[in-house]
């Protein structure tokens, strides 16, 4: 029998940050650990999820991550135009018919690749459920049984930063995100401070969160470079994708746009006029699989660099994996999978299994999770919606 969507039910959740990460957060300049120059407190992650259920009793699930400064997004935007519209083009479908039902969703409802990318994903965990088989096995092959980790370093103090890269590095973490953007100075100050503590071994990238102008940027950067940097991620602001290429023209560390990509063709955009040589990945971004593998493939035959990244739950966490297992010989930047440590609960029944600063690949069917729908409970924000 094939698989026919039948119901697709959506929950937006917030998830607190736990206790440590609210701490480091308030003790940084603005309170939010980076230089965004939001004026809200960021206390948690919003998120919504899907649980997209079958004719044959399989379920998948889908998630992602929205943060207003960042997505621009709400979850309850997201809902609604999953309510309006593309649920239209996903029940009754066939979830395997996903280049159908990517189509359809692009020539009915422009951009919403956020919302998109939420039904895509579920789309293949009943894939995986359908056929008994991990994602990464529909995708690519499952290449490693486990894939190596970054941890994020907020932006504090360079004594403060410094005793974090330690306490991930006892975890057995060799590659580190340090949040820049204070100023050159403190820039160089925490970097100098990191990399002279613990040497050549670790492997550092850095984020300014659009900190810059695009002239202070390049100072900024070259004021770095000799530190060696595997890449910068958003020196310049969102949509300055002219300052940004004007950068990357000017300084050798590649560049990364996070807050400034949301869609394929922000990425050939980008690319096309020069302004980043790493491509950022995550389930909202470029928006599901099916996107995320399009972007992969277009970053490899140009040789660029691919990091995965994000703070998400236990479903977008196995996106990530599941992507990386499944691609690993296309990239050589360790994956920023931070939920589990930033947030309060994960959503999911098992944990993933991470040590020495390694995550497993989960086994079983789809993405090869559970979701904990008893845990869920207390992080709902308002009734989820049953489409049929
Ligand atoms: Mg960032």
């Amino acid at each position: 029998m094939t698989s026919k969507i039948e119901s697709i039910k959506l929950t937006p959740i917030h998830v607190p940050f736990k206790p440590a990460v609210r701490k480091a957060m308030a003790e940084s300049e603005g309170g939010l650990g980076m230089a965004i120059g939001a004026e809200e407190a960021w206390l948690g992650g919003d998120f919504v999820t899907c649980q997209m259920a079958d004719n044959q009793g399989n379920e998948g699930l889908g998630e992602v991550f929205l943060w207003l400064p960042e997505t621009g997004i709400s979850p309850e935007q997201v809902i609604d135009s999953i309510e309006k519209s593309l649920s239209k083009y996903i029940i009754g479908e066939n979830p395997f018919n996903i280049q159908k039902i990517n189509h359809r969703m692009d020539i009915n409802l422009a951009r919403n690749d956020v919302a998109k990318g939420l039904l895509d994903m579920a789309c293949y965990d009943l894939m995986g459920k359908a056929k008994e088989v991990p994602v990464c096995e529909l995708i690519g092959g499952r290449n490693v049984e486990k894939i190596p980790l970054a941890a994020l370093i907020p932006l504090g103090e360079p004594m403060l930063m410094k005793g974090l890269v330690r306490s991930y590095y006892k975890k057995g973490y060799r590659t580190f995100r340090l949040k820049l953007g204070k100023s050159v100075q403190k820039d160089v100050e925490i970097v100098d401070t990191i990399r002279k503590t613990f040497g050549n071994e670790i492997r550092l990238r850095v984020d300014y969160n659009q900190a810059y102008t695009p002239q202070m940027a390049i100072k900024a950067i070259e004021a770095i470079t000799p530190y060696q940097i595997d890449y910068a991620e958003q020196p310049v602001k969102i949509v300055d994708y002219i300052g940004m290429a004007h950068v990357q023209k000017s300084v050798k560390v590649p560049l990364l746009s996070h807050e400034g990509c949301f869609s394929l063709q922000d990425f050939v955009t980008l690319v096309e006029l020069g302004a980043v040589k790493v491509l950022g990945i995550n389930s909202e971004r470029p928006g599901g699989i099916t996107k995320a593998l399009k972007a992969l493939n277009y970053a490899e035959i140009r040789g660029l660099g691919v990091v995965f990244h994000n703070q998400p739950l236990g479903i977008s966490s196995a996106f990530q994996i599941h992507m990386v297992a499944s691609h690993i010989y296309s990239i050589e930047h360790a994956t920023e999978l931070f939920g589990q440590e930033m947030l309060e609960d994960d959503l999911i029944v098992k944990p993933l299994e991470i040590s020495d600063g390694m995550v497993k690949v989960p086994e079983g069917s789809g993405w090869g999770i559970q979701l904990d729908e008893i845990a869920m409970k207390k992080y709902i924000t308002s009734s989820p919606l049953t489409l049929e």
